[in-house]
């Protein structure tokens, strides 16, 4: 099936809006990235479903996005069905001390909401922009909290076994990491659990951490956040500082000189530029301590001679991607 059938298939489906060669830099905070050659934004949970069975039974390639604010599109874009969670999954229920909420929810209107009837335990998510659902894939994280101490379980469609709830427990939150990278498993809502709190000190603690995160990271110009991952003990940031690499730049893309583990897009930066500033930054860092950063960032697109879409394609990881040093 060509995409221009897919798109009509879609149509005839009524599951909501579909677009054929939607630029994705118009759905990344990074403002980079190339065509997918097919767009879907379905209207409802169902419809997501029914988008996702169909794409399966029919072996058509797809990928899920949120708000596209930890990714990075090639220039070439993407040969697949892309379905935006943004408007499908935005129930959201208060019944405290849980809050029951769809993927497409914005990480920040929860926080609010969770502020709002008083429950503690959120706080941490305040400035993390995205989704619930680009959060739970992440096991997103910030002033030493993650998602994974919240989320009691979440609703999945499993691409072998259909419509699920599994615990949180099952999800295997790690640092950055979840089962969701490595299962066929798309998020539709979840359960988070909190707890009663004090309403001024869940204020306080929100507006401290919006404030530290306005002095520390380049909020105002197009980024992903977090390039490569912290090697725990260590942080990414003070490695790449270290090797000078504040300001270094890549057609317009730059080390930011606020943040240095946040690369910004100066204006038509493109995903090749990005590249080739990430893999000096990583060689910098390799020569000078030793040590390989990998990256947080996740990214959608062919590999290089057109493999699959992981870094592992692009750099194979570790020590064999070394060799293109
Ligand atoms: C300025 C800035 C600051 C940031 N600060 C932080 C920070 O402090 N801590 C932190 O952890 N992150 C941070 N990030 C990264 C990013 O905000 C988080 O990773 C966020 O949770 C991603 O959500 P998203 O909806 O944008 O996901 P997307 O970028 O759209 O997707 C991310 C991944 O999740 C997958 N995905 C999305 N939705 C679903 C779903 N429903 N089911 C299955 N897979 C899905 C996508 O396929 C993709 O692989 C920052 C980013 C920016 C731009």
């Amino acid at each position: 099936m060509n995409k221009e059938e897919i798109a009509q298939h879609l149509m005839v489906m009524r599951v909501g809006t579909v677009r054929v060669d939607e630029p994705l830099k118009r759905h990344t905070s990074f403002r980079i990235g190339g065509p997918a050659s097919v767009f879907v934004e379905p209207e409802t949970l169902d419809g997501v479903v029914a988008v996702l069975d169909w794409v399966r039974d029919e072996k058509i390639p797809y990928f899920i996005i949120g708000q596209g604010t930890n990714i990075l599109v090639s220039d070439r874009g993407v040969d697949a069905v892309v379905i935006s969670t943004a408007r499908g999954l935005k129930g959201v229920e208060v019944s405290p001390p849980r809050i029951r909420a769809g993927s497409g929810v914005l990480l920040t209107k929860l926080c609010h909401l969770a502020a709002k009837a008083q429950l503690t335990g959120l706080e941490f998510a305040i400035s993390i922009p995205g989704t619930l659902g680009g959060a739970l894939v992440m096991n997103a994280g910030a002033h030493g909290s993650a998602m994974v101490e919240v989320v009691e379980s979440v609703l999945v469609w499993d691409a072998r076994e259909g419509v699920r709830t599994i615990s949180g427990d099952e999800a295997q939150f790690e640092y950055r990491q979840s089962r969701f990278m490595h299962y066929p498993w798309i998020a539709l809502e979840a359960v988070l659990q909190l707890r009663p709190g004090n309403p001024d000190a869940i204020r306080q603690t929100m507006q401290h951490n919006m404030e530290y995160r306005k002095r520390t990271q380049p909020v105002g110009e197009p980024n992903a956040g977090s390039i490569f991952k912290n090697p725990l003990p260590d942080y990414a940031g003070r490695l790449i500082e270290s090797v000078g690499a504040k300001g270094w730049r890549e057609g317009d893309a730059e080390v930011s000189r606020l943040h240095a583990n946040f690369i910004v897009n100066r204006g038509n930066a493109t995903a090749k530029d990005v590249l080739t500033l990430m893999r000096r930054v990583r060689r910098e860092v390799y020569r000078a301590t030793g040590i390989i950063l990998k990256p947080e960032v996740r990214w959608i697109g062919p590999g290089e001679g057109g493999a699959e879409a992981t870094w592992e394609n692009l750099w194979c990881e570790e020590g064999a991607g070394l060799r293109e040093f």
